[in-house]
C-alpha cells in the first residue's frame, strides 16, 4: 500500500494547504504566460516545495491549465505523469559536484521533448560546492528560452548571494495546527478510517508545521490502531505522555500537595515515562497556561482541555507560571547526567510546591476561587502561622536572603544582594541602602524575591529600600566637614 504522503500527495495548487501566498503568485504567472527562468522555493522540511514545484513544472507545460493548474487530462500532463525527459529532479545532496552541475549546462540546450518547456527541480541545492555553484551560477546568467530552474532548499542562508538574485524567491511557511488537522481528518474520512477529533488534533501539533511528517505519523497510527483512533492510541504511538497525569502533576506543585507530587511522578514513572520526558512536558504545560492567560488565541488545544486549563490558572500567577518554567526548563542537563534523576525531578518539584507556597497573588487567587465555590474561608479556619521572628541580627537575616537567593533566583540577583552588605534593622524595617552602583534594588521583581526570601525564613520585618544618591553623600561630607573643620579628613567607607 502507498503511503498516505504519496497517495495524497496534491496535484493542483488549490491542494497545496498553508501557502496560499505562494500558489497564488505562481497561479498568476501562469494564467498571464509571465514565466521567468529561475525560481527558488524556501522553507523547512515537508511543507510543499517539490509538491509545488512539480505541480507548477506541468502547468506551465500544460494545454489546457485550469484555474493554474495542470488539467491532468491532455496529452502533455499525460506524458509529464510518467518518466520524461522535460521534468527533471535533481537530488544536490548526492549530486552536489561540478562535473554535476556540468552536465546540466549542457543537456539544457537540448529542446524539451513533450511541451513548451524545460525543468530542472534542484532539491536542497545548498548542498551544491562552490565550483558546481559556479558552473550553475552560468547557467542561470543565459538560460536558453526553454528552460526554468526551481531551486529548492530548508538553508537559504547557505546560497551564495550570485545564486540569490538570479531567483525569484518564494518562502513556504510552517502549515498550522488546524491547517494540519483539517488535512488528517480529510485523509482518515477518504480512506474510510474513524477517528477521535483530539487524536488528529495530537498528530497536528506533533508534526511541528510538516505536513509530510504529519502523514507519516497519521500514516502510522492507522497500522497501529485497527478500529477507532484515540487520544489514547496516538499518545502511545507516539511514545507522548497523558496531558492529564501532567496536570495532576502540576495540580500538586500549584497546591504545594508534597504527598500528591510524589505519587504523580511515581505515576507516569510507571506508565514508562523517562524523567527528562516528564520535566519538558511540564515546562510545556506551564507555558500552555502563560499563553492562555496572555495570548489564547495563540492556544491550539480543544474546549474541553481549555476549560481544564482555566481551573489551573486560577491557582497561578504569571510570576509562578514563569518560575517554574525557568525551573523546569533548566533540568534538562542535570537530569541528563545525573545517576538518579528520578530524584532530581521530585526534588524540584518539592522546590516548586514551596514557591508556590510563597507565591501570595497565587494564594489570594485560591482563596477567592474556594468562596466564590461556596467555602468560607475564615480568619481561624486556617492552622495559626507561626509568629514571625524579629529577633534576627541584620546580617544574619541578610545572610539568610543570600543563600535563599543562591538557591533560587538568577545569578545576576545572587551577585547583587551577594556584593551588598549596607543593611540595617530600625523601627522593626529592614532597610537596605543603595546608592546608584545598586539601583537594580529598586525594582519590583528585585522585591519581589527579597519578599519572598523573608516569607521563606520567617523573617518578621517589613522589608524598606533607601535609595542614597552619589549627590547626597557628596552633600553629607560637606556637612561633616564643615562641622568637624576644614583640615580633618574624613573616610567614608562602604
Ligand atoms: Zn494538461
Amino acid at each position: 500500500m502507498a503511503s498516505l504522503y504519496r497517495k495524497f500527495r496534491p496535484e493542483t495548487f488549490s491542494a497545496v494547504i498553508g501557502q496560499e501566498h505562494v500558489t497564488k503568485t505562481l497561479i498568476n504567472q501562469i494564467s498571464t504566460g509571465r514565466i521567468g527562468h529561475a525560481y527558488l522555493f524556501t522553507g523547512s522540511r515537508g511543507v510543499g516545495k517539490t509538491t509545488c514545484a512539480r505541480i507548477f513544472a506541468k502547468a506551465i507545460n500544460c494545454l489546457d491549465p485550469q484555474d493554474g493548474s495542470p488539467c491532468g487530462k491532455c496529452e502533455v500532463c499525460k506524458a509529464l505523469s510518467a518518466p520524461n525527459m522535460d521534468i527533471l529532479e535533481i537530488d544536490a545532496a548526492s549530486n552536489n559536484g561540478v562535473d554535476d552541475a556540468r552536465e546540466i549546462r549542457e543537456k539544457v540546450n537540448y529542446p524539451p521533448v513533450n511541451g513548451k518547456y524545460k525543468i530542472y527541480i534542484i532539491d536542497e541545492v545548498h548542498m551544491l560546492t562552490g565550483s558546481a555553484f559556479n558552473a550553475l551560477l552560468k547557467t542561470l546568467e543565459e538560460p536558453p528560452a526553454h528552460a526554468v530552474f526551481i531551486l529548492a532548499t530548508t538553508e537559504v542562508h547557505k546560497l551564495p548571494a550570485t545564486i540569490l538574485s538570479r531567483c525569484m524567491r518564494f518562502d513556504f511557511r510552517l502549515v498550522s495546527v488546524d491547517e494540519i488537522t483539517a488535512l488528517i481528518c480529510d485523509v482518515y474520512d477518504k480512506e474510510g478510517k474513524k477517528y477521535d477529533l483530539d487524536a488528529i488534533r495530537y498528530i497536528a501539533s506533533a508534526a511541528e508545521g510538516s505536513v509530510r511528517d504529519a502523514l507519516s505519523i497519521a500514516d502510522m497510527c492507522m497500522s497501529f490502531s485497527q478500529g477507532k483512533l484515540t487520544y489514547e492510541q496516538a499518545l502511545g504511538a507516539l511514545g507522548g505522555v497523558d496531558k492529564s497525569k501532567i496536570r495532576a502533576l502540576f495540580t500538586a506543585i500549584a497546591t504545594s500537595d508534597c504527598g500528591k507530587c510524589f505519587e504523580a511522578i511515581n505515576d507516569l514513572a510507571v506508565s514508562g515515562k523517562s524523567m527528562s520526558l516528564i520535566a519538558k512536558e511540564l515546562t510545556f504545560y506551564a507555558r500552555d497556561l502563560l499563553l492562555l492567560k496572555t495570548a489564547p488565541k495563540l492556544l491550539v488545544e480543544t474546549e474541553e482541555h481549555i476549560a481544564m486549563m482555566k481551573e489551573d490558572l486560577a491557582s497561578s500567577s504569571t510570576e509562578f507560571l514563569t518560575t517554574m518554567i525557568t525551573l523546569f526548563s533548566s533540568l534538562d542537563a542535570e537530569l541528563r547526567y545525573s545517576v538518579s534523576p528520578r530524584i532530581v525531578l521530585e526534588t524540584a518539584c518539592i522546590r516548586a510546591c514551596k514557591l508556590a507556597v510563597t507565591d501570595i497573588s497565587a494564594l489570594e487567587e485560591r482563596v477567592a476561587r474556594l468562596e466564590r465555590n461556596g467555602v468560607k474561608v475564615a480568619d481561624n479556619a486556617e492552622p495559626a502561622a507561626p509568629p514571625a521572628d524579629v529577633s534576627m541580627s541584620a546580617p544574619m537575616a541578610w545572610g539568610k536572603v543570600i543563600s535563599y537567593f543562591r538557591n533560587n533566583e538568577s545569578t545576576r540577583l545572587c551577585t547583587l544582594v551577594g556584593n551588598h552588605r549596607d543593611v540595617e534593622i530600625k523601627n522593626g524595617e529592614f532597610i537596605i541602602r543603595c546608592d546608584d552602583d545598586y539601583l537594580d534594588f529598586c525594582n519590583d521583581a528585585t522585591l519581589d524575591a527579597l519578599n519572598r526570601a523573608f516569607a521563606y525564613y520567617n523573617i518578621g520585618y517589613k522589608i524598606r529600600i533607601d535609595k542614597i544618591s552619589k549627590q547626597d553623600n557628596d552633600k553629607e561630607l560637606e556637612r561633616l566637614k564643615a562641622m568637624v573643620g576644614k583640615d580633618v579628613k574624613i573616610n567614608i567607607t562602604k
